[in-house]
């Protein structure tokens, strides 16, 4: 009898081991690796993925595999591997990680049932409980709280019984089809056998005998004006026939998206991507760093790669971040590529996001749009793997398995022999300096393609508004262009760098700050539920109309969020029709594409956004851009603030001007000497990069080190501090003597539900058993991890350092 090796979905367990198990009978033909699978696991039923065969156990007593799940495997041996390698290198689960590469509705959904065994009258409550049924949902027991010891002593008796079942949450999508079930001159017979009364019938009837092919029937009737009864009529009599069929959600409309075709490419391009061509008809793997300013067909040089790609039979995966998915961009790959394109991201329901992953799986779509998870398309023939905007933080996992979209990108590059392209008009400092060390092939275009020049920029130091008296947060230039832009029917767009900003209360008198009681955060203020809420944990509560600290009644907000600066600009500008696009403007299903196809109608001067508005938008009437703080994010503690700044910058200049228009562009700004700030404005990335490097190289930052943060937490402060101290001391016992242990130092937020925050920043060169040392201060902890008592995250090459 066959045994299979199955990774079971426990994360708690501190061991990434199988478990082996028996196959029965009746799945000795159908079983395969990558296939998902019910087991007995203690008291319950768990699901687990079979990773493997074998024919003997050193374990004696194995049970049997319950239930398949799957008919065809969800996991290739490729993403299987990919798994192993994943949770080593971030320190996780290899069954966490094997459940992060396929959609949500695939995990197991666990239920407890109560299940009655015997006619024996049982105690009062619970007879009451089932009400004659003979099995019930634990949580009807648990929302009628009821005494526990009644079920227990119900559970011993033997009269009850409580079941642990798995179900997958699977839900696929249906319709129902009608069509003829009998050849035409059948139907023309019937119709000459109808009475005239019956016209609907009638009309059906003749409908088919002109168009015998299958319609959907809600549409038909419709669209024929008959109801289901006239229909179920003519299915009795056997002359049509209905059938339910599976269908694909699909959440785009294709058919309205207008085909286009290559461009011819410059000059530029030609060279970029010739190279790129050649490692993908010659099956090479490569990792190219496609560095190019906004608007300088980088997008054209994707879109023709994977041309290439799709004539040679092989599949392609784009990453996009999320923001930047916006109808706009995936149109541009749908238009070249049609129905070949599955797309991913959080803005789809758990249903569709399992139709387009199917359609994956099902080698039914050959090219993949999509978000960072996208990196974990099925397919299992991949030409090239393109990252646009590689320096997106979003490319990382910020919970577990903590992966960056860049590392597995690269692995699934050298498995597929492809070439990996990683684009960007400020690449990240890691990929630039591996491009020039030679890890990389830089490939670069420094020419828009409509040989524009980049808008101009101008700063504005806002010390010297202040001193002049302007109080406002708009400078005396901002506003006069606004003026200007609106006055000639032109677009702006409007960025509050946010980051590190938001909206507090404080008390003028004393000063005292409303602060989250669970977390060491201030509250920010919601203006209009007239609510303070923290952004960490779900707490909430309303204004105070006193302070509660001196009871003067000055209590005010300050800070600038979004709805203030709309406020603020409304009442400068009354004419000024303002669209607003932040978290709370978009938090509803396709309220981000709703503002901005407004925008791009018109129906708005002015879009004021945070990051988000900074990312891949192209609309060709905006001629001024504006920030309204550069420089709100470099007094964050993270040494990639410069970088991000930089960033953000340039990424905004770029949405001006894109077309016919000349673009203009004005960053406001209380240090306007800082090198990321003015090096933007030259659009001087090689400046900053030396700049940049440099100060890396004196603080000991990557690239010149990597990085691994663990962070610990406990509800008691002292046992938080001094798990970290043990953790420090091990590491510090263990590592190379030119690596460096940092701490244990409280985090940048000390405290965050409830829970005192710790970390442990360790620098390093080369430490190849670093994740070694991990695991075993891990399994040193696991008693109390377990116990949920104390919380350790490691998070190795960190971009999140809060
Ligand atoms: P990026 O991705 O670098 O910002 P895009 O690929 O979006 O640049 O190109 C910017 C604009 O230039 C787009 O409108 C695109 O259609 C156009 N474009 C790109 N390549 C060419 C080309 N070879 N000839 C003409 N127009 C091009
Ligand atoms: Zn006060
Ligand atoms: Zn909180």
């Amino acid at each position: 009898m066959k045994i299979a090796k199955i990774i079971v979905d426990v994360p708690a367990s501190s061991i990434n081991q199988t478990f082996d198990y028996l196959v029965p009978e009746k799945f000795q033909d159908i079983l395969q690796e990558g296939m998902r699978v019910i087991v007995p696991f203690g008291p319950r039923k768990v699901m687990g993925f079979i990773t493997g065969f074998t024919d003997e156990s050193s374990h004696g007593n194995l049970k049997e595999i319950i239930d398949v799940l799957d008919i065809t495997p969800v996991l290739t041996d490729e993403l299987l591997e990919l798994g192993k390698w994943i949770a080593d290198k971030t320190i996780s689960f290899y069954i966490t990680v094997l459940q992060a590469m396929l959609p949500q509705v695939l995990k197991a959904h666990y239920k407890k049932e109560i299940v009655r065994l015997s006619e024996m009258e049982l105690n009062p409550e619970l007879e009451y409980l089932f009400a004659g049924r003979d099995r019930i949902q634990y949580e009807e027991f648990e929302g009628a709280s009821m005494s526990y010891y009644h079920l227990q002593k119900a559970v011993q008796d033997g009269d009850i019984a409580i079941e642990h079942l798995v179900k997958s949450k699977i839900t696929k999508k249906y319709t129902t089809m009608l069509k003829p079930a009998k050849p035409v001159h059948l139907l023309e017979e019937a119709l000459l056998d109808l009475s005239k009364q019956a016209k609907k019938q009638r009309k059906i009837l003749s409908y088919f005998i002109e168009h015998p092919d299958p319609v959907e029937k809600q549409k038909f009737k419709s669209e024929l004006n008959v109801t289901e009864s006239t229909v179920k009529t003519l299915v009795d009599k056997q002359l049509l026939e209905s059938d339910k069929v599976e269908v694909y959600r699909n959440p785009y409309n294709d058919k309205m998206i207008k085909r286009t075709e290559a461009l011819p490419l410059t000059e530029e391009q030609k060279a970029a991507i010739k190279p790129v061509n050649e490692h993908i008809a010659n099956q090479e793997h490569e990792v190219f760093l496609l560095h190019g300013v906004t608007g300088s067909g980088k997008t054209e040089i994707y879109l023709q790669s994977i041309q290439t790609v799709l004539e040679k039979g092989e599949e392609a995966i784009v990453l996009v971040p999320e923001i930047s998915l916006t109808p706009q961009m995936v149109n541009r790959f749908k238009a070249r590529f049609g129905s070949k394109v599955a797309v991913m991201h959080s803005g789809l329901s758990t249903g569709e996001k399992y139709d387009e992953w199917r359609r994956m799986h099902n080698k039914e779509v050959k090219v993949v749009v999509g978000a960072r998870s996208a990196v974990f398309a099925p397919f299992e023939n991949i030409g090239i793997i393109i990252i646009d905007e590689e320096h997106e933080t979003t490319y990382k996992q910020e919970d577990q398995p903590r992966y960056h979209a860049r590392d597995i990108a690269i692995k699934r590059g050298e498995y597929h022999q492809c070439p990996v392209i990683l684009g960007s008009a400020t690449p990240t400092l890691e990929s630039y300096a591996r491009a020039k060390k030679g890890v990389y092939q830089l490939i670069s275009l420094t020419k828009r393609t409509n040989e524009k020049e980049m808008p101009s920029v101008e700063i504005v130091d806002m010390r010297k508004e202040l001193h002049a008296g302007n109080r406002s947060m708009f400078s005396h230039l901002l506003t006069e262009k606004m003026r200007d832009c609106i006055d000639k029917g032109e677009q702006i767009v409007l960025l509050l760098n946010r980051r590190g900003y938001s909206t507090f209360v404080m008390c003028r008198e004393c000063g005292f700050v409303n602060e989250c009681p669970h977390c060491d955060i201030a509250l920010t203020f919601h203006k209009n539920s007239s609510r303070l809420k923290c952004h960490y944990c779900s707490y909430e509560e309303s204004l105070p109309a006193l302070c509660p600290e001196c009871d003067s009644d000055l209590i005010r907000y300050f800070g600038t969020g979004t709805q203030r600066v709309e406020e603020a600009l409304t009442q400068l500008i009354p004419e000024a029709r303002v669209l607003r696009m932040d978290v709370d403007t978009t938090r509803r299903k396709g309220s981000h594409e709703k503002i901005l196809n407004q925008f791009s109608n018109r129906e708005a001067d002015i879009l004021l956004g945070t990051q988000m508005i900074a990312k891949g938008l192209d609309f060709n009437n905006v001629t001024l851009a504006g920030v309204l703080t550069a420089d709100s994010m470099l007094n964050l503690p993270d040494f990639r603030a410069s970088e991000k700044t930089f960033q953000l910058l340039t990424q905004v200049s770029g949405r001006a001007g894109r077309h016919d228009l000349t673009g203009e562009v004005i960053v406001q700004t209380y240090t306007p000497d800082h090198y990321s700030v003015e090096l933007a404005s030259q659009y001087n990335f090689q400046a900053f990069y030396n700049q940049e490097m440099a100060v890396r190289k004196t603080f000991q930052y990557p690239p010149y080190v990597f990085l691994a943060l663990i962070t610990v937490s406990h509800e008691n402060r002292i046992k938080a501090e001094q798990a970290t101290r043990k953790i420090v001391q091990t590491l510090l016992n263990h590592v190379n003597e030119n690596t460096v242990v940092l701490g244990p130092s409280p985090s940048p937020i000390p405290r965050m539900k409830d829970r005192y925050r710790f970390q442990c920043m360790v620098k390093y060169k080369n430490e190849p058993s670093l994740n070694k040392y991990m695991n075993s201060i891990l399994a040193h902890f696991h008693d109390e991890i377990r116990k949920n008592e104390l919380m350790i995250a490691v998070d190795m090459q960190p971009y999140h350092l809060m």
